[in-house]
């Protein structure tokens, strides 16, 4: 039964369809291997996210073996391979061929690829452990790169000379954090100095790329160990000059967040003020709903700990956010067991127990029915419909005759 259920599953398809794609390459006298990421998770037990094939075929002889592709990279050599639609979803494989990159230019990327052997193309790969290949016909490792003792011993080690495969390509100093902390690796000592070395460089790479290699480390569960590697090798306080370094508490905070927390909250508890969040966001070009969820956090954050001595009209809207539980998550992260737990166990037992309207009831009054009592439209009107939504909310009116009739004497004390 479960193993049915496996089957099901669209990794599996996708291996099987990959394994399809290797076959039919080495069938018209290519040479094909899974290769990088995917035979990595394999060896380490995981389920690789995508399964990447390299291969002697030039780019237009993939496209020839396989008319159902897109060419993505074909610069670089690369070809999506479009397969079965599984669950409302294309399969697809990346095809490359084998090749080597010329002189790095800008610190991020080859002036000039040219096709090469396997052996060429697994030297031009960053960590030893992602230039391994896999024939999944035969079922053999060919690591050119001492990649399997590497990955038996948990050693994240660069390919070849570390300084120059860092000064190559910068994003390769975020990518060592993020590996060594997903697959908790030892980083080597020539790798480790070689990072530090090019930390300041880090600035090479644009911000895009830098904030997506940062979403996806501290979206994973070794976020605390991706955040650790970063200070440690100055590239946080590269990143985000104006954040102060975490220190032991926020560090047992990022560690207690719940495995799925995003980014967004792990820079809400980083974040020295609200106004930061603008800058970052400007900085690392996030997008505009990271920076609202970010400022929406990080504004309500010490809030929570003082719910219980919140008014309604305070705390409702805050429990009916869509970020709420994200922010109550921040909060247990914060104070796991500390006085702060009277707001917090103040929300969840709201929470359990919403009031009978819910958080956010129909208004008793609304801006037409106050015209249709005569008053006008102007400064005080709206500053009298909040206050009457504020006294609904904590129930200090509990009729709608009793709204407009506070309205109507706000109203007249104000005009
Ligand atoms: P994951 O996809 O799980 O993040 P991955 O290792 O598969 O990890 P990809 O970005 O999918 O990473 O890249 C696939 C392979 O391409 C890597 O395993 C590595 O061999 C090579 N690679 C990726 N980025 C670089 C880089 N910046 N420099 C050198 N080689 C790289
Ligand atoms: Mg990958």
């Amino acid at each position: 039964m479960s193993k049915q259920i496996q089957k099901e599953k669209p990794a599996n398809m996708e291996r099987e369809f990959a394994v399809e794609v290797v076959k039919k390459l080495v069938e018209k006298g290519h040479t094909a291997f899974f290769a990088g990421g995917c035979v990595r998770d394999e060896l380490l037990g995981l389920v690789p996210f995508d399964f990447d094939v390299a291969s002697s075929a030039s780019p237009d002889q993939v496209r020839i073996i396989f008319p159902r592709s897109l060419p993505v990279g074909v610069a670089f050599g690369v070809v999506d391979v479009l397969g079965p639609k599984v669950a409302g979803r294309t399969i697809h494989v990346q095809v490359s061929t084998f090749r080597s990159d010329g002189a790095y230019i800008n610190g991020r990327h080859p002036e000039s690829v040219h096709f090469g052997s396997a052996e060429e193309d697994a030297q031009r790969r960053d960590f030893t452990i992602n230039g391994l290949y896999c024939d999944p016909i035969n079922l053999q490792i060919i690591d050119y790169v001492g990649g399997r003792k590497d990955l038996d011993q948990r050693i994240l080690r660069a390919i070849g000379n570390a300084t120059d495969r860092f000064r190559e390509d910068r994003l390769r100093l975020l990518r060592a954090a993020r590996m060594a902390a997903r697959f908790t690796l030892d980083v080597d000592q020539n790798t480790e100095d070689a990072i530090r070395e090019n930390a300041p460089g880090i600035t090479l790479v644009s911000p895009e790329r830098i904030a997506d290699e940062l979403r996806r480390m501290l979206g994973h569960p070794s976020r605390a160990q991706a955040l650790s590697l970063l200070c440690r090798w100055n590239l946080f306080q590269t990143i985000f000059p104006s954040f102060s370094i975490p220190n032991e508490e926020t560090f047992a905070s990022v560690t207690r967040l719940q495995p799925h927390a995003t980014f967004v909250s792990v820079i809400a508890l980083l974040l020295p003020n609200v106004n930061e969040a603008k800058q970052i966001g400007i900085g690392l070009r996030l997008s505009n709903s990271e920076v609202r969820d970010i400022v929406w956090l990080v504004s309500n954050l010490d809030l929570v700990g003082k719910a219980n001595r919140l008014p309604n009209h305070q705390l409702f809207p805050i429990l009916d956010h869509p970020l709420c539980e994200i922010l109550l998550d921040l909060e247990k992260a914060r104070f796991p067991n500390g006085a702060e737990g009277v707001g917090l166990n103040w929300c969840l037992s709201l929470l359990k127990n919403p009031p009978v309207g819910g958080f956010s009831p129909p208004p008793f009054v609304n801006g037409s029915q106050l015209i249709q009592i005569g008053l006008k439209p102007g400064p005080a009107f709206s500053f009298v419909l909040e206050e009457v939504r504020n006294a609904q909310l904590d129930g200090l009116v509990t009729q709608p005759h009793e709204a407009l009739k506070m309205a109507t004497s706000i109203y007249k004390r104000l005009t």
